[in-house]
C-alpha cells in the first residue's frame, strides 16, 4: 500500500481539512485491507519488513476444484460418491494450508489437460499424472510428489520373456497415458486397445478380451492385491516417472502456492502420514 505523506509543519485551515480527510481515508483503507486479507486464500511471504499477500485465483472463491480420473487406486477412487486416495488426501492437506475447500470432479484422464486449459471447470489436476515434457508445453506442474514406474499385467502363470512376446497380441492401455506411450514405443506387431480407465482395462483382461495390460505399477499392485482376479504383474517396467499436480499456465501463483504447501506438508510429517495410510509403508 502506498501512503501519501503530508509535508510541512504548519498547515492552513484548508490544508488541515485535506489532512483529516486523507487520514480518515488511510484508516479506512487499512481497516478494509485487514478485512480482505481474512478471506484471502493466498500465501504470505515475509521478506524483511514487507509482507506480500498473494490472493489466489480460483474458479469458485474459497474453493479448489480438482479434476481427476477417479478410477486409479490407491491415488484416487470413488467410495460411493466420495473421492478417496493418496492424491485426494494430499490435495485436502494442501487445500487446508491454502484455506481452500477441496472438491474432486471425475473426468476421463485423456480430457484432463484440454479441459484444464479451456478453463472454468477445475483449477488443478490431481490424477497420478506423470510430469512429461510434451505435457509441460500445455500446462504447468507442481514439484513432483510421487515416483512411479510401469507394469505389464497378464493372466496368472504367464512367463514374460520380453516385448516380442506381445507381437500379434492385444495389449490394453489407458488412452493418453504414459503406459500407452511405452507400448507404442516398445511393442511391435501388437494391437493396442485403448480404454478410458485402468479398471476397464483390467476387466477386459480378466474377461479375455485383451492379452495384456500396460499400467502404472502402484495401481496394478493395488488392483491385484486381493489376488482373486487370476491376473498377475509379469514385469515391472522401470520408466522412472514422477507424478505432479497440473495447473493452468495462466495461474502461476496457484502453482507456487501448491509447491509451498507441498513442501510444508513434507516437512511437518503430514505427507508421510498420508503415504503410510495408502501404501502401508513410509516413503524411501
Ligand atoms: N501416470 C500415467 C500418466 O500420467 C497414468 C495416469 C492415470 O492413468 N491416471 O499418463
Amino acid at each position: 500500500m502506498s501512503v501519501a505523506f503530508i509535508e510541512g509543519g504548519f498547515m492552513s485551515k484548508g490544508k488541515k481539512w485535506v489532512a483529516l480527510v486523507l487520514a480518515v481515508a488511510l484508516v479506512l483503507a487499512v481497516a478494509l485491507t485487514g478485512c480482505a486479507s481474512k478471506t484471502d486464500t493466498g500465501t504470505s511471504d515475509t521478506t524483511g519488513n514487507t509482507t506480500k499477500t498473494v490472493t489466489l485465483k480460483t474458479i469458485e472463491p474459497g474453493k479448489l476444484l480438482v479434476g481427476s480420473d477417479t478410477a486409479f487406486p490407491p491415488f484416487e477412487s470413488m467410495n460411493g460418491n466420495v473421492a478417496e486416495g493418496f492424491d485426494v488426501d494430499l490435495m485436502k492437506a494442501i487445500g487446508e494450508k491454502l484455506g481452500l475447500e477441496v472438491t474432486f470432479k471425475t473426468e476421463i484422464f485423456d480430457t484432463l489437460i484440454p479441459t484444464l486449459k479451456a478453463g472454468g471447470k477445475f483449477d488443478v489436476i490431481a490424477s497420478g499424472m506423470t510430469i512429461k515434457p510434451d505435457r509441460q508445453l500445455e500446462i504447468d506442474f507442481s514439484d513432483p510428489y510421487y515416483d512411479s514406474n510401469q507394469s505389464l499385467v497378464m493372466k496368472k502363470g504367464t512367463t514374460y520373456t520380453g516385448p516380442e512376446q506381445l507381437s500379434g497380441k492385444k495389449v490394453g492401455v489407458q488412452s493418453g497415458t504414459t503406459g500407452e506411450a511405452w507400448a507404442k514405443e516398445n511393442v511391435t506387431g501388437a494391437t493396442l486397445v485403448p480404454f478410458k480407465n485402468a479398471t476397464d482395462a483390467f476387466a477386459a483382461l480378466q474377461a479375455g478380451n485383451v492379452d495384456a495390460v500396460v499400467n502404472d505399477l502402484p495401481v496394478s499392485t493395488e488392483l491385484l492385491k486381493d489376488d482373486d482376479r487370476g491376473l498377475a504383474i509379469v514385469a515391472q517396467i522401470p520408466t522412472g516417472e514422477q507424478y505432479g499436480f497440473g495447473v493452468s499456465k495462466d495461474n502461476p501463483d496457484l502453482t507456487a502456492a501448491i509447491n509451498k504447501a507441498l513442501a510444508e506438508i513434507k516437512s511437518d510429517g503430514t505427507y508421510n502420514d498420508i503415504y503410510q495410510k495408502w501404501f502401508g509403508i513410509l516413503p524411501e
